[in-house]
């Protein structure tokens, strides 16, 4: 008797812990792009576009409202979201090489059993680890006919990318083990610049006329030199290759090139028929028009790919089981403070949109306010997974959040740290600390200072750094800021990192 029942528990637990180890483990699949903005997806209440895929996702799903990249530019975000770990940490400051020898969150779930899979734009300089499948865009890689490489080689797909790796996404998905659960990265390379959109789009956006942002003619009074000295600028710096102007067909070779990188300050275009020559703010407006056009466009692509990634799921009835996150590397200027590109600690920026979806975990349409980091990524998976987090991944597991339970100990700041000085954009390196309420940067390179009060002033226009009236919140800040660095172990290793050549 003592032994059967002894059987009979063993058997219970053989079952139960096979049920934990396979079935009961949720499919992944976590959608990324490339330089997305918050403010362009419509649950998040663009102004500037409709976006009924992603809106799909946060209905049935959660928003995070605050979740932000901690140095806001595609490699180090992509070594960060694959490591838990901050830059300085996984050694990928600037667009330098990733070492694929350290462990990964794609290397931990596979361990576990997960089909793991990588598609599209992976932009880490090293062949992908941790994946039974990978096929990647070289590189920044192209919009049209992208050339993709693989574990045999390299071939070129004719077509759109953002088509083409929702295509090679479907095909993982349609030929993975059906015995295990699987993790997906698959990355678009859009709306990334050059902003090629696919040409029915482009013809839609051609003729919208695009709302400009509150604070496109910021003139930075009261901000740092950093703002005032960059070349990220919607007027200013963006050049011919970027409007989309064509090259007299003359133009042959190294000519061609200088005339479309030459930042125009007039442009002859055609409105309404009529032949016109654009300067000062005419062409400032146009300017923006221009840009976001197509890189509005270039989003309608990617809000289909969730639309076509959402119901294949339904289709091959994976839906119930499967966490789908929507987010991008890091966030973007749309014009906001006069700016395109990232790189600034300011909210376009940092913020990354997140959307998540698990049915029969997270409540349909609930949105969390709560402060989430890249570096949160691994961790969530890892704790998803039913696996331990690792101990040093720097970040937090976003389960209780998924759950609508905010732990009492939960962060109410972070630290965010940006090194590519003077990059393309010449953009300063800085560091600093968001909390829930207020941000404090500091430009180290110039010893200058900006602190915004978010709750008063959300745009960030208004640098109070030097307000007597701030005195105690500046002291109360930097204390936490530097608290925060010594627990993250940042020691300053990389203050003078600059871009290796050609970068
Ligand atoms: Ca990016």
């Amino acid at each position: 008797m003592n032994i059967l029942r002894i059987f009979l528990m063993a058997a219970v637990a053989f079952l139960v812990g096979s049920k934990a180890i396979g079935a009961s483990q949720p499919n992944i699949l976590y959608i990324m792009t490339d330089d997305h903005a918050a403010h362009a997806i419509s649950a998040y209440g663009s102004r500037v576009n409709v976006t009924p895929g992603m809106d799909r996702l946060a209905k049935e799903g959660m928003r995070f409202d605050h979740c932000y990249a901690v140095n806001s530019i595609c490699t180090p975000s992509r070594a960060t979201i694959l490591t838990g770990k901050y830059s300085h940490i996984n050694g990928t400051p600037v667009f330098n090489r990733f070492d694929g020898s350290q462990p990964t969150v794609a290397k931990y779930l596979q361990s576990a059993g997960y089909h793991t899979g990588m598609i599209g734009k992976w932009h880490l300089g090293s062949d992908p680890t941790g994946f039974d499948y990978w096929s990647i865009l070289p590189g920044q890689g192209l919009y049209f006919d992208p050339a993709f490489i693989d574990k045999n080689g390299r071939k070129v797909i004719k077509g759109y990318a953002t088509s083409i790796i929702t295509d090679l996404a479907i095909d993982f998905l349609r030929e993975r083990p059906k015995d295990k659960p699987f993790f997906l990265m698959c990355h678009h390379k859009a709306p990334h610049r050059p902003w090629d959109p696919e040409p029915k789009y482009r013809e839609q956006f051609a003729s919208k006329k695009i709302p400009e942002p509150a604070t496109l003619r910021d003139d930075y009074a009261t901000r740092s030199d950093a703002i005032k000295e960059c070349n990220q600028k919607v007027f200013t710096d963006m050049n011919r290759r970027d409007l989309k102007l064509e090259p007299p067909a003359e133009l042959k070779g190294a000519s061609r090139a200088e005339w479309l990188s030459a930042k125009p300050t007039e442009v002859e275009t055609v409105i309404d028929g009529k032949p016109v020559k654009l300067t000062g703010a005419a062409l400032d407006s146009w300017k923006y028009q221009r840009y976001m056009q197509d890189y509005l466009a270039c989003v309608q692509s990617v809000d289909d790919s969730v639309g076509r990634l959402l119901d294949f799921l339904d289709v091959e009835h994976l839906a119930t089981n499967t966490i789908v996150i929507y987010t991008s590397d890091q966030g973007f200027f749309l014009g906001d403070h006069g700016l395109y590109d990232k790189r600034f600690m300011y909210e376009p920026s940092i913020q990354m949109p997140f959307i998540v979806r698990w049915p029969g975990h997270i409540k349909a349409g609930s949105v969390q306010s709560s402060l989430a980091i890249n570096v949160d990524f691994a961790p969530t998976f890892m704790d998803v997974a039913g696996l331990k987090v690792p101990t040093d991944m720097q970040g937090a597991s976003l389960l209780p959040l998924f759950r609508g339970k905010k732990p009492s100990s939960w962060r109410t700041g972070f630290y965010y740290r940006y090194y590519h000085d003077p990059g393309d954009h010449n953009t300063r390196a800085h560091y600093g600390i968001r909390t829930d309420t207020h941000k404090l940067i500091h430009y180290w390179k110039k010893n200058q200072w900006e602190l915004f009060d978010l709750t008063h002033d959300p745009d960030e226009m208004h640098n109070i750094y030097a307000d007597p009236a701030q005195k105690r919140t500046v002291e109360e800040l930097k204390k936490q800021l530097f608290r925060l660095k010594k627990e993250l172990k940042e020691q300053d290793q990389f203050a003078e990192q600059q871009p290796p050549p050609g970068v």
